[in-house]
C-alpha cells in the first residue's frame, strides 16, 4: 500500500471514529458482567475499584464465596474511607454441602446487597461471584434483576463469576468472557500472591 493511500485510510477511520465519539454522549449507570471460565474477572473489578476511589467515588464491595484466605487487594482496601463491604461469611462449603447454611449465608448478604443498590451515595457496587449463588438457587435470579433494574440510574455495577445467567447477560451493557487458555496452576504452579490472591 503506498504512503498516500495508507494515510488516507487512516484519515477515513479516524472520521469514523471521532464521529462514533460524538454520537456517544449519554451518561448513565452500566452494568459491567465478567463472565467465563478464564483469569481475570475478579480482579479487573478491583481495578475498576481503583477508578472510582481515584475519582473520590464510594464504592460497595459484596463478595460471595470468600474462602479463608485473604486477597492482597481485601489487605489494601479493607480500611479505605469510601469502601462499604459486605461479605459473605467465610465457610462456604464445598465440603459438607449444606445446603440450607450456604442459603441462609447467601441470604443475609444479599440483603446487605440490596442495602448498596439503593443508595444513590454509593457510585459503584461490585457483586462478586453472584452468578454462582443464582446458578445454585441460592438467590432468586428475579430478585438480582429486579434489585438491578431499580438501582439508582447513576449508579455502576460490576458483576463477577462463571457461567453468567442469560437474564444476567441480558440486562447488562457491557458483558466480556474471559476465555481460558492456559492457566499456571495447570502446570501445578500454585496460587502466587500479588497475582491470584
Ligand atoms: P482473579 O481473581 O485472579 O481475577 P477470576 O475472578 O477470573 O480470577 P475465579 O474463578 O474467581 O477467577 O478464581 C479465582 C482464583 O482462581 C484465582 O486465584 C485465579 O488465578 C484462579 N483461577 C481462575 N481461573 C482459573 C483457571 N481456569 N484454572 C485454575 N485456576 C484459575
Ligand atoms: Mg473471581
Amino acid at each position: 500500500m503506498s504512503e498516500s493511500s495508507y494515510k488516507k485510510r487512516m484519515q477515513r477511520k479516524k472520521e469514523y471514529i471521532d464521529s462514533r465519539i460524538d454520537q456517544a454522549n449519554i451518561d448513565k449507570g452500566i452494568i459491567v458482567l465478567l463472565t467465563g471460565n478464564g483469569k481475570g474477572k475478579s480482579s479487573s473489578a478491583m481495578g475498576m475499584i481503583c477508578r472510582a476511589l481515584g475519582y473520590d467515588m464510594k464504592v460497595g464491595l459484596v463478595r460471595y464465596l470468600k474462602g479463608d484466605q485473604q486477597t492482597g487487594e481485601d489487605l489494601f482496601l479493607e480500611n479505605h474511607p469510601n469502601i462499604i463491604a459486605a461479605h459473605m461469611e467465610s465457610g462456604f462449603t464445598w465440603d459438607t454441602q449444606d445446603k440450607e447454611q450456604d442459603k441462609i449465608k447467601a441470604t443475609a448478604t444479599w440483603y446487605e446487597a440490596k442495602q448498596f443498590l439503593s443508595n444513590p451515595e454509593i457510585a459503584v457496587v461490585v457483586l462478586d461471584e453472584i452468578t454462582y449463588m443464582i446458578n445454585y438457587k441460592y438467590l432468586e435470579e428475579s430478585d438480582v434483576l429486579e434489585a438491578l433494574i431499580n438501582r439508582p440510574k447513576d449508579q455502576h455495577v460490576v458483576i463477577t463469576g462463571r457461567a453468567a445467567s442469560q437474564g444476567l447477560i441480558d440486562i447488562s451493557d457491557t458483558v466480556s468472557e474471559v476465555e481460558d487458555i492456559k492457566h499456571a496452576f495447570r502446570a501445578n504452579i500454585r496460587a502466587q500472591k500479588g497475582i491470584d490472591l
